[in-house]
């Protein structure tokens, strides 16, 4: 009885939401620049850096799908994959779900507007506590995308990279920026094998950055745990079940 009333509330709450101009909230809007196919059902929005929106490397927005006012349907959590200084945004997702928010990116098109609001995040790199330490950073899957973020973003730090997924983003980006020797490229099966051999190869106080689906981030957290990194050497970013 209580979530039918909610199911008939909801639209209209949102409608009004829409009407009063959405108080309580900045929402920039952006235009879509050029669209990248990764792999498989994975794309890349480049869109347009809206004047006024800052932000800190690896964070996040809620990002709003194109032709779309703000309801459950159309907001996603969405990390920026791009880093501070470039001079576009970009957002990176799996579309094979084929819910209603990802059949809007499906059929979106190159000047499409989307709506980003409230950008929020603590998965990101202290660039103080960051001095003398060692990155290492494990991507699950779409979980990439805010380590690129921060990878483009670091300058003289040093670190690694273990990038476990069915296919790879942003080959470009790896190939150009001469990283490629510091990156393991891995899969689910053989991902703790190569953990393994970067915690073994890596100074003690390392800092480990982890990012992906909830399975995902347990099962890599309980590895670091089993190998004595401490909870304070962990930094991670839970997509959820995604
Ligand atoms: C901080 C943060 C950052 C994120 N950054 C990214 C990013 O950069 N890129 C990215 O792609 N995603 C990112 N996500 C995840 C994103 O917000 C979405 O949760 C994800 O993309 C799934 O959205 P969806 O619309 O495809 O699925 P949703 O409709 O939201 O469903 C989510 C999941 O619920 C389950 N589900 C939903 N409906 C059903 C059903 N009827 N039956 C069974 N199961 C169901 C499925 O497992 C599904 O995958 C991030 C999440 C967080 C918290």
């Amino acid at each position: 009885m209580i979530a039918h009333l909610k199911n008939l509330i909801r639209p209209i709450y949102f409608r009004l939401y829409h009407l009063f101009g959405y108080p309580g909230i900045v929402l920039h809007r952006a235009t879509i620049r050029d669209i990248v196919q990764e792999y498989n059902q994975v794309y890349t929005y480049v869109v347009s850096k809206p004047a006024g929106l800052t932000f800190t490397a690896g964070q996040y927005v809620h990002l709003v799908a194109p032709r779309s006012i703000i309801d459950q349907n159309s907001v996603r959590h969405m990390s920026i994959a791009s880093g501070p200084e470039e001079d576009c945004l970009r957002f990176t997702m799996d579309l094979s779900s084929n819910s209603k928010f990802k059949k809007k990116f499906a059929t979106a098109r190159v000047g499409d507007q989307i709506g980003i609001h409230s950008v929020k995040g603590h998965f990101s790199v202290d660039k103080k506590e960051a001095e003398d330490r060692a990155l290492v950073f494990i991507a699950g899957g779409i979980g990439i995308t805010p380590i690129r973020s921060i990878v483009s973003d670091l300058n003289t730090v040093p670190w690694r990279l273990i990038y476990a997924g069915k296919g790879y983003c942003y080959r470009d980006f790896w190939n150009h920026t001469g990283n490629l020797k510091k990156i393991k490229f891995t899969n689910r099966e053989t991902v703790l094998e190569a953990l393994q051999n970067v915690i073994d190869t890596s100074p003690k106080d390392s800092l480990y950055y982890l990012c992906g689906s909830s399975e995902f981030v347990a099962t890599i957290r309980g590895f670091l745990a089993n190998n004595r990194i401490e909870d304070h050497q962990v930094i991670l970013e839970n997509f959820g079940d995604i």
